[in-house]
């Protein structure tokens, strides 16, 4: 049964550009209830941490310097098909390929700088979200 939690962060430019609550509006419309939020900055060591799956690609020293690169938001979200139906929401990673109406379509700037992140499984959801965030941190 698919989980119904996802997490998501507002990227640097995003944030930067004074989106956020573009954004969370988005995604409150679109049904998902936020259960835990912040505003935060990564260092580079955290941003290498966090996309670690990526180490071996090469983008990988550019993303972790963009991640760290100013302030984000993380949260974590909740939806009936959390996962699945946020990835739709905010469209491909590359904009150009992203479909109409998605966050990144509207927000994002590069292939890099793309606005927002979603998980892409339920164990990754809650990996990443445990990254953020402690138990009595999240609304039960
Ligand atoms: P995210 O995990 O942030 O939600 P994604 O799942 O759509 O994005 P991934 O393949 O997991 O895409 O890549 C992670 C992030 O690395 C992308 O969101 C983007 O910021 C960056 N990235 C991915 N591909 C490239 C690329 N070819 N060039 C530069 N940056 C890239
Ligand atoms: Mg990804």
């Amino acid at each position: 049964m698919a989980s119904n939690r996802t997490f998501t962060m507002i990227k640097p430019d995003a944030f930067e550009a004074g989106n956020s609550g573009a954004i969370l509006k988005m995604i409150e419309e679109a049904g998902f209830k936020i259960i835990a939020v912040k505003a935060t900055q990564l260092t580079p060591e955290l941003a290498g941490k966090f996309y670690e799956v990526h180490a071996a690609r090469p983008f990988y020293a550019d993303l972790c310097k963009y991640m760290s690169s100013g302030p984000i938001i993380a949260a974590i979200l909740e939806k009936e098909n959390a996962v699945e139906d946020f990835r739709t929401l905010i469209g491909a990673t590359n904009p150009a390929n992203a479909a109409e109406g998605t966050i990144r379509k509207i927000f994002a700037k590069s292939i890099e700088a793309n606005a927002v992140h979603g998980s892409d499984s339920d164990e990754n959801a809650a990996i990443e979200g445990s990254f953020y965030f402690s138990q009595f941190e999240r609304i039960s």
